[in-house]
């Protein structure tokens, strides 16, 4: 902005709308977003609602910057006026937090068409939620009591666009999700050669709490009750108990955003008093000489079960998964947590163990690492996109939640986001979405391609955008199609291409120009009289 140019205008600027422009303006297309009216004011309601929609929720402490300069910037008495800013004042505004603001109002984030995910996930919030098959843990009763028709679905995206759904204030504990964070604790703390010493990666096959080792005498994997056990046995063995628990749980607090996770305590108690076969296992891990020399077997259980009575909301978990699928640093605050390896080895075997012994069908219809536990949570991993939380009590006979899996299967069905799906695509033959597509971005890219591979006459392009499903008719902005390009350029063998492929032979565009137009008007007196032919052989047509 010229502002040190015109003294009549510096001097109306604001101390602060100074210090906005000493850092550069603001894109104008950013500004745009929030035009108020013809007068040029802004309206700060305005951009929360357009960060809101974006997914930036106000809590975010990537605004708070900003957030603080509006409420400084509300009248102390209450009026009904809405608040405006000038162009000046609101460049001012949001200036500390410019980049994630810009990045949000010009659909920059992860998932750029965030409304579109919010639609999906409240539609099928909506319909899961009448599927009340499966039945709540009742091994203790402070399970057995929870109100198992509780239903939280809440994601976080890598740039940290959040949105929930149904119960996701409620806290829940984390049960057997636990064991995600405290492997990435060993594997930061010790390294993967050490920690594999004492536990193995395959998955087991069977039940969760399965009196069952592999042939190395260790547990098959950390995902199950004797590998998380053995999990336990590793962290932080110099510290005491308390100061133990305070490590995994401030853990938990800085994958979650920042916000302390809770503890339940009558959980954690009536979990200690019916804990026969976590004590099973872990004398029989002590038998097999699987622990490391000066193991605490009876603190090591007692630190185990209260890392599963640590209490999170929905919200809290879809962050944290968030933080995991951002390479271990959590997208709200930039606090790297773990390392990308760690995080690599510990979705790797959320891939392969993280479901009980439902993980190998899960991996094959969803894809996705995931953990769940049995008071109904169920964390998903959607490496470099977001992360999810589902929540919801009643499971099923693998003791996974039944809503949770079903939301998954749902989430798969319409995005392609299962691993794999990178080998079919997306479009109208899948049936599925590309979450990290603009607004319309898929079909502008592939129009606008089919275009360029058309003037060039590069069939190989033509015949692989076909195969992903971009119309061959299809027009752009000014109603160009591939058969004026291919024509006007003079490639015959494209022309014939499309025409084989039953295009319309006499598309017409914006200037009522038809391919035999361009033909003609290029010289190419061939390809001309095959367009002629062609469109006496063909319906009148209108087409743009
Ligand atoms: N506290 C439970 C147990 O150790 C956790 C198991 C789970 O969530 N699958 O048995």
């Amino acid at each position: 902005m010229p502002v040190a140019k015109s003294g009549k205008r510096t001097a109306r600027l604001s101390l602060a709308a100074r210090a906005a422009d000493r850092g550069g303006g603001i894109r104008a297309d950013v500004l745009a977003c929030f035009a108020q009216d013809a007068s040029g004011l802004l309206s700060p309601d305005r951009l929360l609602t357009v960060l809101r929609e974006a997914g930036i929720l106000p809590d975010d402490p990537r605004i708070a910057g900003t957030t603080a300069f509006l409420d400084r910037a509300r009248p102390a008495r209450a009026t009904t006026d809405p608040v405006l800013l000038t162009k000046e004042e609101f460049a001012a505004a949001i200036r500390p937090n410019r980049g994630i603001i810009e990045r949000a109002a010009c659909g920059e984030l992860a998932v750029p068409d965030f409304p579109a995910l919010v639609a999906d996930l409240q539609r099928i919030h909506q319909e899961v939620r009448n599927d009340r098959g499966g039945a709540a843990a009742t091994y203790i009763p402070q399970l057995a009591r929870v109100d198992p028709d509780q239903f939280a679905i809440s994601v976080c995206t890598v740039d940290g666009q959040r949105f929930s759904v149904g119960d996701a204030g409620v806290n829940f504990c984390l049960q057997s999700v636990s064991k995600t964070v405290n492997y990435c604790l060993t594997l930061e703390e010790h390294g993967p050669d050490t920690v594999h010493r004492h536990v193995g990666r395959e998955p087991s096959g069977q039940g969760f709490n399965e009196l069952t080792f592999n042939k190395a005498g260790l547990p098959h994997n950390p995902m199950i009750n004797a590998g998380a056990i053995m999990s336990c046995a590793l962290i932080q063995r110099e510290l005491d108990a308390a100061d133990r628990f305070d490590f995994v749980a401030g853990t938990w607090k800085r994958l979650a955003g920042g916000h302390s996770v809770g503890f339940n305590n009558s959980v954690y108690l009536s979990e200690r008093s019916t804990a026969d076969r976590n004590f099973a296992l872990g004398y029989s891990m002590r038998e097999r000489g699987a622990f490391p020399p000066g193991t605490d077997l009876l603190a090591t259980l007692e630190f185990y079960i209260q890392c599963c009575s640590i209490e999170v909301t929905a919200q809290q978990l879809a962050i944290a998964a968030a933080s995991l699928a951002n390479g271990g640093v959590c997208p709200l605050t930039e606090d790297p947590v773990f390392s990308a390896q760690t995080v690599r080895h510990c979705l790797s075997l959320m891939s392969s163990c993280g479901m009980y012994d439902f993980s190998g069908e899960f991996a094959f219809t969803i894809g996705l690492p995931a953990k769940s536990g049995v008071s109904g949570a169920l964390m998903l991993v959607v490496p470099q996109l977001m992360g999810i939380a589902i929540w919801s009590p009643r499971l099923d006979g693998h003791g996974n939640s039944v809503r949770g899996i079903e939301v998954c299967r749902r989430l798969v069905d319409c995005y392609n986001v299962h691993t794999y799906d990178l080998l079919t695509g997306t479009g109208a033959e899948t049936g599925k979405r590309d979450p990290r597509l603009k607004r319309h971005q898929s079909a502008t890219e592939g129009i606008v391609g089919l275009c360029f591979a058309a003037s060039r006459g590069d069939l190989n392009e033509i015949r692989r955008l076909a195969a992903c499903n971009v119309p061959l008719d299809a027009a752009d902005y000014d109603g160009r199609t591939a058969l004026h390009l291919a024509a006007a350029e003079g490639h015959r063998s494209t022309v014939e291409f499309l025409l084989s492929r039953g295009v319309d032979p006499r598309p017409v565009d914006r200037w009522g120009g038809t391919p035999l137009d361009d033909a003609r008007r290029s010289g190419h007196q061939e390809l001309a009289r095959l367009l002629a032919e062609a469109g006496k052989a063909a319906e009148p047509s209108t087409h743009r």
